[in-house]
């Protein structure tokens, strides 16, 4: 299967030969001490990068979401995040199980809700109604179709929500696709919020690892609760070290993706039985539906694996096609071959 192409997620990426070089270099140490030079090294860039007077480097994104969580609220209390937030479906239920809050969906617009329709979801202060807490929005939103959020409607929730006095949380996966997409940097954009991450596992390339980052305090709080929960690493250098590396190369690159992920949309256009809007593809996610009935999701993924192209299916008709490091132009040309031949 050497000429397999993986459009299944930007976690599919394997560390290149340069970066697993740079890890076997890397300066190492206790993590847990706060003794690893690398991930002191990270941690400060990172903070930097986002704006944030503090930082703390963590295993995963996922990670990152539930410690914020739990920093930020009291069981019984309310998070308001958008239907589509990663919180909701991909987390094994961890806000309830960790933080034990509620999450207050809104039904946003491919991810994105306005500073209206938060102001809607406002609760008055009622000792029977569950205190609200926390405003969540993903930059960019995953199952919305990797849309970027204008930086005026992140002003403007944000504004709203601490009006109110609400704190506010960025999950940044895939911070930095906006940044390139946009050119407003990942400070503006993380500016109003009291906590942000960044995922390294993503279209960044490395095998792991992500940072948290917030006010001294916040991070404080965060790095026992990564204690407790057994986060803490020892020589885990190693892997900051490809975050770093990560940083330095695999930035730029995310524009490629961008490139990639157009075309791809560009040629599912122009298959009879497919559907895309081609508008809603503004990153390096592509959702497309199967409008043939003799076709779903399912079958569709599962003939294309036949011809050694992964897709996921996200729903009965909706299929998601994620480009990044590991697949080029020419694996786009592959795909797009593949469902000719199979709706064609
Ligand atoms: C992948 C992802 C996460 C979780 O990150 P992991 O590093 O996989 O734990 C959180 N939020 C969004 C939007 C994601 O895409």
């Amino acid at each position: 299967m050497t000429d397999f192409v993986d459009f299944f997620s930007d976690t599919k990426t394997r560390p290149t030969p340069a970066m697993r070089a740079v890890m076997a270099a890397a300066d190492v140490g206790d993590e847990r001490a706060g003794e690893d030079p690398s991930v002191n090294r990270l941690v400060e860039r990172c903070s930097a990068l986002l704006g944030k007077p503090a930082a703390l480097f963590l295993p995963s994104g996922t990670m990152c979401n539930e410690i914020a969580l739990a920093v930020h609220c009291r069981p019984g209390d309310e998070v308001i995040c958008d239907r589509t937030s990663h919180l909701i479906g991909f987390e094994g239920g961890g806000p309830a199980a960790l933080a034990g809050v509620m999450l207050n969906p809104l039904a946003g617009e491919r991810g994105r809700f306005d500073a209206a329709q938060l102001a809607a979801a406002l609760r008055p202060d009622r000792p029977y109604a569950p205190r609200q807490r926390l405003v969540e929005v993903e930059q960019t939103a995953n199952l919305g179709g990797g849309t970027i959020w204008p930086l005026a409607q992140l002003q403007a929730v944000a504004a709203a929500a601490r009006g109110h006095g609400l704190l506010t949380h960025m999950d940044g996966a895939r911070l930095l696709n906006a940044v390139v997409a946009t050119g407003v940097s990942a400070a503006d954009y993380a500016r109003d919020f009291d906590s942000v991450w960044i995922d390294f596992s993503k279209g960044l390339g490395a095998p792991g690892g992500a940072v948290l980052a917030g006010s001294a305090e916040f991070v404080r709080e965060a790095n026992r609760l990564k204690l407790r929960w057994g986060g803490a690493m020892r020589q885990s250098g190693i892997i900051a070290a490809a975050c770093d590396y990560a940083l330095d190369h695999h930035v730029a690159g995310l524009a490629q993706d961008h490139a990639n992920a157009a075309a791809l949309a560009r040629g599912i256009a122009q298959i009879e039985g497919l559907a895309v809007d081609l508008a809603s593809v503004e990153t390096n996610l592509v959702y497309f539906a199967v409008v043939r009935p003799d076709f779903d999701a399912p079958r569709l993924c599962e003939a294309l694996l036949e011809r050694g192209v992964r897709m996921g299916e996200m729903g009965p008709r909706t299929v998601r096609a994620v480009t990044h490091l590991d697949v080029d132009a020419a694996a786009v040309d592959k795909a797009l071959a593949a469902l000719r031949a199979l709706l064609g």
